[in-house]
């Protein structure tokens, strides 16, 4: 084959170990935690859950300086438990999700336009420009699912400029991994690379200039960026 161009690098998050990670797809969950939906102005039903998608060369190395992004006033944090899969397939029962699907666990921004996303809302039309920009998806490194220990419960957290501006638990999510993967599986082939974002807890709010951003989810590595 030849190409017409030489073909983009292929996204990748680094692995504790030393390896790096392949991203293929990013897959993010919306109001996911009851709190959150609340302070976003929708009722904590557990409907099915939703997905929206981010293109995989959004992720942003962690330690990075995230420019800050054009065409918003109004950029939001939003700190994430993220699972990484080794695995894939499609309909794939929930009891049967295990390592062979989950190759980790890492710690995400969901940095998002909210004036954008607002506007979006308003008119009934996609969220892509105000979540799936350049740079929108920090990632911190990947802790292998075997290190990692279940991941159904620990603190997450994000701080800015020390402040802790967002606290929750993983406990508290609405809809669990093995339920996200399982839901997401019903709708597309899932496939080794693909990130899943879980959904942020209350506390959302506007970044600006500056910043200094530390997420956190307890047992992984933290997520520092500093707002450009
Ligand atoms: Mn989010």
């Amino acid at each position: 084959m030849r190409f017409s161009f030489p073909p983009a690098p292929v996204p990748t998050v680094p692995v504790v170990s030393g390896d790096m990670f392949p991203v293929r797809r990013i897959f993010c969950v919306g109001r996911n935690y009851a709190d959150h939906a609340r302070e976003m102005g929708s009722d904590p039903v557990r409907e099915k859950p939703f997905f929206f998608t981010k293109p995989a060369d959004a992720i942003l190395e962690n330690g990075s300086v995230m420019p800050y992004p054009p065409a918003t006033e109004n950029l939001h944090h939003e700190v994430e438990l993220v699972v990484a899969l080794g695995g894939g397939g499609r309909g794939i029962p929930v009891d049967r999700v295990d390592a062979e699907h989950v190759f980790g666990y890492a710690v995400g921004l969901d940095m998002t336009r909210r004036d954008l996303q607002a506007a979006a809302k308003a008119k009934g039309q996609p969220w892509d420009m105000a979540k799936g920009f350049d740079k929108s998806a920090p990632v911190s490194a990947i802790l292998p699912v075997v290190q990692a220990q279940g991941m159904s419960r620990g603190r997450i957290a994000l701080r800015v400029n020390g402040e802790v501006r967002q606290s929750g638990d993983i406990a508290d999510m609405i809809w669990s991994v093995p339920e996200l993967v399982h839901e997401l599986s019903m709708l597309v082939e899932l496939a080794p690379g693909d990130l899943i974002f879980t959904g942020t807890p209350a506390g959302v709010g506007p970044v600006a200039r500056g910043d200094r951003l530390e997420a956190t989810v307890a047992g992984l590595e933290p997520l520092i960026i500093t707002i450009g």
